[in-house]
């Protein structure tokens, strides 16, 4: 099964996203098996590559190479890159001068990065980096024993998944062709966990794929009302999976989960392997470096920065991708020595709660702002307060001089009412700066009610579960 959709279904379903599948698959296998040093020697390659284009190519970073008197094929992979962190700031200023000059315009694809650190923000990358890291996805999926082909339930809000009755031919071929089942989570109730209990039930998937917040909340309930089918393998994504809600899904499936990290800019870059010691960074598709930026009772943590060695189409050095991790100190026993995080920091936002009982996952919040496709002008960053259930309170950063602050303030809120399906009152606050925790994170949405009225509130309020931060 794995064989047949590597090579035929997958290319020929989606060929902007699998041609040459198989190819690539067989290059990072090829790259996995290598000795440690020669790994080494393969991934330092790979980033002066990039950055030598970034170079020739790239006006905005011919102009940083030249300032800081360093020439890319001088890079080494156990030094910090000498060029200033690139930020999303630089991302919305510059975006005409960070396209690589070796693509036409017309051939690189549009893409958001996320909206859960800052408000979105658009980019562009290359077909080939594309596909390049759909197959490192595929790659880090076996990692945990999810083979192409295998039934997958999906619990999460990625826009295009959204709708809860999706049309025939979009069922045709996410369940038929592709063996997918989406269950969308942008709003989480009794009536809507039903629904996705009943589908699990007629599925039995092999692999549960989904938010943190909502597997955590979906095995609650799967434990409530009893469960026939259990999967063989669980990832959770998206956002930090505390350890509270892991023993959760742990002991209701009785499988480890394994964490899955990656953002819209960079793609999926890093997993747990089977020892479940820590997430690796693969060293097939980014180089990364970790900048100190706080405390936590496990350590310092670090923001990471991230030079992406797939996307040639819009080369990202040193990006900041506004999480922070925490570095696991021994080596995992898996024995590969790809960096090492014992815990991602970002990414905890509380649910909003509604008074009739429902939730929507904090981190769907930022997915919605993401799935505005709009290039945030004049506001950088934001963060969602509830203090009621009728109640939202945004805070916001605005850049110095901006015009378009009240038309994207009006487009945020508009966006996470209709997420909501029911339009909230709105108080707004402009800030210097959005507080940030002991950890460096901030975070996106938080709750100020104390006493929910759902009975399975608790996985999704970061704030009882944040003890190890
Ligand atoms: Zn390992």
């Amino acid at each position: 099964m794995s064989w047949f959709h590597t090579n035929f279904v997958l290319p020929v379903a989606e060929p902007q996203r699998y041609v040459g599948l198989s190819r690539r698959l067989g290059e990072i296998r090829k790259f996995e098996r290598m000795p440690e040093q020669q790994q080494r020697t393969a991934q330092q390659q790979r980033l002066r590559t990039l950055l030598e284009h970034a170079y020739n190519t790239v006006p905005y970073y011919r102009k940083q190479f030249d300032d800081a008197g360093f020439h890319p094929s001088q890079a080494r992979i156990d030094q910090p890159i000498p060029l200033p962190v690139m930020t999303r700031d630089v991302l919305r200023d510059k975006s005409d001068l960070l396209l690589s000059t070796a693509f036409k315009p017309e051939e690189l694809k549009i893409a958001a990065s996320s909206g859960t650190t800052s408000t979105p923000v658009t980019f562009r990358r290359d077909v080939e980096g594309l596909r390049n890291k759909v197959a490192l996805n595929f790659q880090l999926n076996t990692w945990a024993g999810y083979e192409p082909g295998d039934s997958v339930m999906m619990l999460w809000g990625a826009h295009r998944d959204l709708t809860m009755e999706p049309s025939w031919r979009w069922r045709l071929y996410e369940e038929v062709l592709m063996h997918r089942t989406s269950a969308p989570s942008g709003l989480i109730n009794d009536e809507i966990l039903e629904r996705f209990r009943l589908r699990y039930e007629k599925q039995r998937p092999k692999v549960l794929y989904g938010y943190s917040t909502v597997l955590a909340v979906f095995a609650s309930y799967l434990r409530q009302c009893g469960m026939r089918h259990k999967p063989s393998i669980v990832i959770a994504t998206a956002e930090v999976l505390n350890e509270q809600n892991r023993k959760l899904i742990e002991s209701v499936f009785d499988i480890p989960v394994f964490v899955h990290y990656g953002s819209r800019d960079t793609g999926m870059i890093s997993a747990e392997c089977s020892e479940h010691e820590g997430l690796h960074f693969h060293p097939w598709g980014s180089y990364v470096e970790f900048d100190r930026i706080g405390d936590t009772p496990d350590g310092p943590s670090y923001r990471i920065l991230v030079t992406d060695l797939l996307n040639y189409g819009q080369p990202f050095i040193r990006y900041d991708t506004g999480d922070c991790v925490t570095l696991a100190i021994q080596r995992c026993s898996c024995g590969r020595w790809f960096p090492l995080a014992s815990q991602i920091l970002g990414r905890v936002a509380d649910g909003i709660l509604l008074a009739n009982g429902g939730i929507v996952p904090g981190v769907t919040i930022g997915c919605q702002m993401t799935s505005l496709q709009q290039n945030f002008q004049a506001i950088l960053q934001v963060q969602v307060v509830q203090k009621s259930h009728q109640h939202l309170h945004l805070r916001y950063v605005v850049r110095d001089q901006s015009t378009a602050e009240f038309q994207e303030l009006e487009s945020i809120c508009n966006g996470i009412d209709s997420l909501i399906h029911q339009k909230m009152r709105w108080t707004l606050e402009k800030v210097s700066a959005l507080p940030r925790e002991r950890s460096g994170k901030i975070r996106l949405c938080l709750s100020e009610i104390k006493t929910p009225r759902s009975t399975f509130a608790a996985p999704f309020q970061a704030e009882q579960t944040l003890v190890q931060l």
